[in-house]
């Protein structure tokens, strides 16, 4: 043994630390990368059936869990029927489906000419985990086979534009819509209520890049968040945008608040927008849905935002919302 070498692994006494390792030691974290958990999901059928007024629709979720992490989100609630009840995990534990091409070929097989399937309609089908595992794209792929179908597909992520040409494909046979959500053009409000969704010009290049292939994009503002995202300043510039880029219809509607949402979305009031808080509480406690006056005076905004920007009164197929969703989500395998 080289003398001294025993004290130099033996010696157990803490070190000084000094220069970089100092600074280094004593840094405040800014931001820990969340650690996100893949996991795979065994899955009887891919295609689900809508209920009650959505009964005629079905719909399709290619993961169960959303790494964006809108502190609004609903679909929070579906992590509960896993027992996975902190609210956190719905971002952190990322379930894809196992997908087995021949079988999803089957269900197609069997749906009637006209069906309208729709993709996306609790969790988004774009989401980080689409870049690995492309379960969306393998979809679409065996869609593009089929003659005939109604297919709608509502995102928040620029990814959609990847798959643009595939869709332009699938829209020579079948009737196709993009409904992409873009809440705000604000990039500093939209890293706030949704922190991992692509910004909100990234979103907007995934417009112009769909419909410049000819795909018929929607933009949605949902969810219209009172006093933060619901001026109309606000939302004439995400409609304005939105026509600019080519989009043929643009809707919003109040934000709904299910008491698995308000779990993360209270605690964020309370750390972003404090002076909110109170009001919120007091209108959400007792009912999701918001009633009175500000529906319909959103309702009437936005009916005034489309027309002053050419687009037709009514939007084309509309977009399930709230509690359909989440019964669309628990029909879907
Ligand atoms: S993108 Fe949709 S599913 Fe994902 S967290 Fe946001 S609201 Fe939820």
């Amino acid at each position: 043994m080289i003398p001294g070498l025993s004290m130099l692994f033996d010696d157990d006494r803490p070190r000084k630390l000094v220069g970089i390792a100092r600074l280094a030691a004593s840094s405040d974290v800014l931001e820990a990368k969340r650690a996100v958990e893949y996991l795979e999901l065994e899955t009887r059928r891919f295609i689900g059936r809508g209920s009650g007024r959505m009964r005629s629709i079905w719909t399709l979720n290619p993961y169960r869990g959303c790494e964006f992490g809108c502190k609004y989100c609903y679909a929070r609630y579906a992590h509960e029927f896993m027992e996975l009840r902190d609210p956190e995990l719905f971002e952190r534990k990322i379930y894809a489906k196992r997908f087995d091409a021949n079988l999803f070929r089957d269900e197609v097989k069997r749906l009637k000419r006209g069906a309208s399937i729709w993709i996306g309609t609790a969790t988004d089908p774009y989401q980080p985990a689409e870049r690995r595992f492309e379960i969306t794209r393998r979809i679409l792929e065996i869609l593009a086979a089929e003659a005939t179908l109604d297919i709608g597909i509502t995102t928040k992520s620029d990814l959609a534009a990847r798959d643009a040409e595939l869709l332009s494909h699938i829209a020579r046979k079948n009737l196709i819509r993009v409904h992409l959500t873009i809440t705000t053009l604000d990039e500093a409000l939209a890293r706030l209520i949704e922190p991992r969704a692509p910004r909100p010009g990234l979103r907007l290049a995934a417009v112009q890049k769909l419909t410049s292939a000819g795909i018929p994009v929607s933009v949605l503002a949902h969810p219209v968040m009172p006093l933060i995202n619901d001026s109309e300043p606000s939302l004439d510039a995400v409609c304005r945008a939105a026509v600019q880029n080519g989009a043929s219809s643009f809707s919003a509607a109040p934000l709904f608040l299910k008491p698995c949402a308000q779990q993360v979305f209270f605690p964020f009031l309370a750390e972003r927008f404090p002076h909110l808080l109170r009001r919120y509480r007091e209108r959400y406690q007792e009912h999701a849905y918001l009633r009175g006056h500000y529906p319909k005076m959103i309702e009437e905004r936005v009916d005034k935002i489309r027309a002053r920007h050419g687009l037709a009164e009514r939007k084309a197929p509309e977009w399930p919302i709230a509690d359909d969703q989440l019964d669309l989500f628990q029909s879907a395998g």
